[in-house]
């Protein structure tokens, strides 16, 4: 079983996802995946995992991961970001793996609420935000903090500058946020109003699980789940440099969902949007 890569401006995107199934995403960039419904080597590199919910097609395979990075010889435990309510039943699954595997599957669990904001490695943090799913269930923003030189500062020559830079003068900057990656999934497309700057994140991982009359908006509803018809309202609204589109129902073909979409999208809006698909026609095994 292989994944999918997609290029963003500034990401590279590797995974799978069919929703229901499994749903994994691997971002180098960020040393990070974003749940693990399916493992796949590669991800098994990551020093961070964001878990956005416990269903077992976002979370299934960690034990398998972790087997993996045993395997691979990786010391450093798995980081792992997720709704607080799962704290302490996540520990407990993994006992019970541990104690059947006789070998110690360690995690370094962080603990969020919504609107947490926590340190990932270097300038880059996290931000959760709560989607809206029957469990427990989070969504990740993560946004850089970065200095940027005070006005009164600007027209200074460079070598002044870096005498006061290295100074250590706090004072020329000015800390601001920049708003890189999104992951919001399994989720009513209601997170869309109570988040509005989602619109404004670099790249947006967004979950559309069905896209036609084949599900109707009140049963896509019931599982809280994005349609479509719900999207396409906000369609002018997303200013995000990608949109990666993932989570589709198998009630579709790889080919039905790019045809579908192509359909509905605005053209002035398509090329915005991505969408995490096998490069053939049938779902990845
Ligand atoms: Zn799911
Ligand atoms: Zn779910």
């Amino acid at each position: 079983m292989s994944q999918t890569t997609i290029k963003t401006q500034s990401e590279t995107i590797i995974g799978r996802s069919l929703g229901g199934f499994y749903t994994s995403l691997f971002v180098p960039e960020y040393k990070s995946l974003f749940d693990v419904g399916t493992a796949f080597r590669i991800g098994a590199s990551a020093k961070n995992l964001f878990l956005s919910h416990a269903h077992a097609d976002h979370l299934g395979a960690l034990p398998s991961l972790l087997g993996m990075r045993g395997l691979m010889g990786v010391k450093t435990p798995l980081r792992v970001f997720l709704p607080i309510e799962l704290s302490s039943d996540l520990p407990d699954l993994l006992d019970t793996f541990s104690k059947m595997h006789r070998w110690t599957f360690e995690v370094d669990l962080v603990p969020l609420s919504p609107g947490d904001v926590t340190h990932v490695h270097g300038d880059l943090w996290v931000r959760a935000i709560r989607t809206l799913h029957p469990v427990p269930s989070l969504g990740y923003v993560l946004f850089r903090r970065i200095k940027k030189l005070k006005v009164e500062y600007m027209e200074l020559p460079g070598p002044e500058i870096g005498r006061l830079r290295r100074s250590g003068n706090e004072d020329m900057f000015n800390v601001i946020e920049r708003k890189e990656f999104a992951y919001l999934t399994d989720t009513l497309p209601d997170v869309l109003l109570g988040n509005p700057d989602i619109f404004d994140v670099r790249t947006l991982v967004l979950e559309c699980t069905f896209l036609n009359e084949k599900k109707s908006i009140q049963n896509a509803r019931a599982g809280c789940h994005i349609h479509l018809d719900e999207l396409l309202p906000f369609i002018g609204e997303f200013k995000n440099d990608s949109v990666v589109l993932m989570h589709f129902s198998q009630l579709y073909s790889p080919d039905e969902v790019r045809e579908i979409f192509d359909d509905r999208c605005p053209a002035e809006q398509r090329s915005r949007f991505q969408l995490l698909l096998p490069n053939s026609n049938q779902w990845w095994d």
